[in-house]
């Protein structure tokens, strides 16, 4: 699918969004359904990351249609945290290494 820019002469410049192999010269007008030319355009060669564009289509379908939401949605398991918790009893892991009393003077030159 490729999104093809058309401009009526009539109504306004309107896109489309088709299959390459279904584009054509013309393409009628959603408004007035008059016969519209072709307006090229600068090819869009510049990649997204996959997770933006999910995101930015996201954001544009909620603000054309926002879902009702009835609860929380499921999310992802929150990583688990590396401080020492009364049910693991796992310390941080440079504790081991620390020394007792304050650091060690440092040396003169
Ligand atoms: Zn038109």
């Amino acid at each position: 699918m490729a999104t093809y820019v058309f401009r009526c002469p009539d109504c306004t410049v309107f896109e489309v969004v088709i299959p390459m192999s279904a584009l054509r010269p013309t393409h009628p007008c959603p408004t007035c359904a008059g016969e519209s030319r072709r307006v090229w355009t600068a090819p869009a060669l510049a990649t997204t990351p996959g997770a933006l564009h999910r995101a930015v289509a996201a954001a544009d379908a909620s603000a054309e249609a926002p879902q009702v939401v009835r609860s929380i949605p499921a999310g992802r398991p929150r990583p688990r945290s590396r401080r020492w918790s009364p049910v693991t009893g796992a310390a941080p892991v440079n504790a081991a290494h620390r020394p007792a009393g304050p650091h060690p003077a440092l040396p003169r030159w």
